[in-house]
């Protein structure tokens, strides 16, 4: 059977940090399901869906196609073919994809894509619910905090450079948005599975985190 590493947690605590390193050292391949919910507002915003006409969501769906493709260590995203890896970080997706990952046609689509990606090879796979319901069965489930403000100032530092004009505030504001809107919704709120193990990474290095995770993982 192939091995699933299940990293979910609150946004911005280094999930895809630990899942990347993960991922080339065992050779495993690595998911990035909050890109995928992050396309899927891209192409809402883009379309102007109306996100509460439940009919016209599932037709919009229909129309998503979302693929990866790996250059090199990059993993890019593909919308309908086109590459949308960079703008799917920017602030105007970043601010309405809690929303839009709320919606219940969104998140079933996506599970069932992603269980599908992850049914016959050895994935690492980070999100908010892929321990508690994309993948409940996961041989290793770890679950990432970190303090709040360390997070912030992590994620203001990768943002800033494609994006000068943001600030400490902005990027402070919109994790604590969508913790709350993450944590709060109906459909598979995020909240750490029974079995996960935590990973507090307010002050581990990428070496001591890799270190932590791989002696979780016995394949
Ligand atoms: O991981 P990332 O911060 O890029 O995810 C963006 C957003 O997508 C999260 O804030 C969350 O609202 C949503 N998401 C989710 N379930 C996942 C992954 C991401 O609801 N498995």
């Amino acid at each position: 059977n192939n091995i699933v590493v299940a990293i979910d947690g609150y946004s911005s605590c280094g999930k895809s940090t630990i899942a990347k390193a993960l991922a080339k050292k065992l050779h495993f391949v690595y998911i990035d399901t909050g890109a995928m919910y992050r396309a899927v507002t891209l192409y809402f915003l883009r379309n102007q869906v109306d996100t509460t006409d439940a009919a016209k969501v599932t037709e919009a769906l229909d129309n998503v196609h979302i693929t990866f493709r790996s250059e090199g260590e990059q993993a890019h995203i593909l919308l309908n073919g086109e590459d949308v890896s960079d703008e799917i970080r920017e602030m105007h997706v970043a601010s309405n994809v809690s929303k839009v990952a709320a919606i219940r046609e969104v998140r079933h689509a996506m599970v069932k894509q992603q269980q599908l990606m992850g049914k016959s090879i050895n994935i690492i796979m980070d999100g908010r619910d892929i321990g508690t319901t994309v993948f409940p069965d996961a041989q290793v489930k770890l679950f990432m905090t970190a303090d709040p403000k360390i997070r912030a100032e992590r994620r203001y530092k990768e943002l800033v450079v494609k994006n000068p004009e943001i600030t400490m505030e902005e990027v402070f504001d919109n994790l604590a948005l969508r913790d709350h809107d993450d944590t709060t919704r109906e459909e598979s709120p995020l909240v750490q599975a029974d079995d996960a193990i935590i990973l507090d990474n307010s002050h581990l290095t990428p070496d001591e985190q890799l270190d932590f995770a791989l002696g979780k993982i016995k394949p």
